[in-house]
C-alpha cells in the first residue's frame, strides 16, 4: 500500500507525500454498553486507511479517493461538508481542527485503504483518525492521540450525521500490536491487555446482510436503557446509568422496572461484568473462559437485548457447536454485519467450509471470511 500511495500521490500532484495510517477495529466484547456509560474491550486491526499529505502553497485543498476513484477540492475558508461523500470526514476534521484554533494551509491529501466499507471494523473512523493524523504531522501541530479520537467522533456526529460513541475513533488512535484496550466509556480512558491467543486465531464471518431495523431499534433500545435508569434512580440513590448496577443487584431490579424494560437492563449490567471478565481471562491466558463470555455475550444480545437475526445466529450457533471454536459472538450495533468468532488455526480451512456450506443452503448466500490480528494503532509512517 506505501510504495503504490506515494507513486499515485507522485503522479497525481508532483510531490513526495508524508504518509499517515490509522487502523479499523474489532470489539471482543462489550455491545450496547457505550452509551450507559460501560465498558468495551475493542482492538485495532492490520488493515486500515493510507493517507498521503503535502502542503501546496496555495488556498485550495485538493483531494483523491484511490477507492472510489474520484477527486474532489474545497478552499478552508469556505468548508460546506456534504453528508453520504467520502470528502465530508477531511472537511469535517478540517472544519473542527480550525474552530478549534489550529492553523492550516492548502494542502494535498489522496486516500487509500484497504477496510471492507461498511462490515463493521469501522473504516469512517479509521479515515477520520488518519486524516486527524496526517494534518497533525503535516503543520507539526501535536495533537494528542485523545483529542484526534474526539475530533474523529465529533466529525461522524456533526458532518457524517452518525451519533457514534468514541469507541471506534479511540481504538484506531490508541490501538497496540498484540494488545485489546478496555475502554471505560465514562471516563474515556483505557488498560491494554496483552493478548495470547495460543494455538487459537480470530476470525470474523461476514453475513454480509444489513436489516433497515437497524436506526430505530438502536434509537429505541437506548431510551430503554434511558427510562430504566430514571425509573431506577429513585431507589438507587446516585446512580447515572446502568453500569453503575451491580449484577448482584438484578433481582432488585426486575421487582422495580416494567417485565418489557427488564430483559434490555439485564443485558447492559451482564454485559460490563462479561467484559471485565474477559478482560481478566485474556490477562491470564485463559481462552476457555475468554470463549464462554463471547457465546453468553451473543446469548444476551438475542435473546435480551434483540438486536441479533436469523443470519447472524444462525453463524454463531453454528460455530458454537464446533469443538475447535472456543467462543463466537455476533460483534457491533447488530441486524446484520460480522460475527467473531475464537478458532483453532489448525481447523480455520474446516471452519470456514462448514459455516459457508450451512449458510448458503438456508441464506442463498456465502459469508465472507476476515482473519483479523490485533494490531498498532495510528501513526506517521
Ligand atoms: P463503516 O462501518 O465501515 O465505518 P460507514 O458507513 O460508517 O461504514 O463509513 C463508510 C464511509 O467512510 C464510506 O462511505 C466513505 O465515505 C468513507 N470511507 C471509508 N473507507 C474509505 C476509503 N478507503 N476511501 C474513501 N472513503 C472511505
Ligand atoms: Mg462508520
Amino acid at each position: 500500500m506505501n510504495p503504490q500511495l506515494a507513486q499515485t500521490f507522485q503522479s497525481l500532484f508532483s510531490a513526495t507525500p508524508l504518509i499517515a495510517f490509522a487502523p479499523g477495529r474489532i470489539n471482543l466484547i462489550g455491545e450496547h454498553t457505550d452509551y450507559q456509560e460501560g465498558f468495551v474491550f475493542p482492538a485495532a486491526v492490520d488493515f486500515g486507511i493510507y493517507i498521503g499529505i503535502q502542503k501546496n502553497s496555495q488556498k485550495l485543498c485538493r483531494l483523491y479517493s484511490m477507492d472510489f476513484d474520484q477527486e474532489y477540492s474545497f478552499e478552508l475558508d469556505y468548508i460546506s461538508p456534504k453528508k453520504g461523500h467520502w470528502a465530508t470526514y477531511v472537511m469535517g476534521m478540517c472544519a473542527l481542527l480550525q474552530q478549534s484554533g489550529y492553523k492550516l494551509e492548502g494542502f494535498d491529501l489522496l486516500i487509500g485503504g484497504n477496510i471492507p466499507v461498511g462490515s463493521g471494523l469501522s473504516s469512517s473512523a479509521a479515515l477520520s483518525v488518519a486524516i486527524g493524523t496526517a494534518i497533525s504531522g503535516l503543520f507539526e501541530l501535536g495533537i494528542p492521540k485523545k483529542n484526534i479520537a474526539l475530533y474523529a467522533q465529533k466529525a461522524e456526529h456533526l458532518f457524517a450525521g452518525v451519533n457514534c460513541g468514541i469507541m471506534d475513533p479511540y481504538t484506531s488512535s490508541f490501538g497496540a500490536e498484540g494488545k485489546a484496550l478496555l475502554l471505560d466509556c465514562r471516563t474515556n480512558t483505557h488498560q491494554e491487555v496483552s493478548v495470547d491467543l495460543q494455538e487459537f486465531s480470530l476470525i470474523l464471518a461476514n453475513s454480509k446482510v444489513k436489516h433497515s431495523l437497524a436506526d430505530s431499534a438502536y434509537n429505541k433500545r437506548r431510551e430503554a436503557c434511558e427510562e430504566s435508569v430514571r425509573i431506577l434512580q429513585a431507589h438507587f440513590p446516585g446512580i447515572k446509568t446502568l453500569r453503575d448496577i451491580p449484577e448482584s443487584d438484578l433481582v432488585k431490579v426486575e421487582s422495580l422496572i416494567p417485565n418489557y424494560l427488564f430483559p434490555k437492563a439485564k443485558h447492559v449490567i451482564t454485559e460490563c461484568k462479561r467484559v471485565l471478565e474477559a478482560a481478566h481471562a485474556l490477562s491470564i491466558g485463559d481462552l476457555a473462559t475468554f470463549g464462554k463470555l463471547l457465546n453468553d455475550s451473543h446469548q444476551s444480545l438475542s435473546k435480551d437485548y434483540e438486536v441479533s437475526c436469523a443470519e447472524l445466529d444462525f453463524l454463531a450457533e453454528k460455530a458454537q457447536c464446533l469443538d475447535f471454536v472456543l467462543g463466537s459472538r455476533m460483534m457491533g450495533g447488530g441486524f446484520g454485519g460480522c460475527t467473531i468468532n475464537l478458532v483453532k488455526t489448525s481447523e480455520l480451512e474446516s471452519f470456514k467450509t462448514i459455516l459457508s456450506e450451512g449458510y448458503e443452503k438456508t441464506f442463498q448466500k456465502s459469508p465472507d471470511f476476515i482473519p483479523v490480528k490485533l494490531s498498532r494503532g495510528a501513526a506517521l509512517l
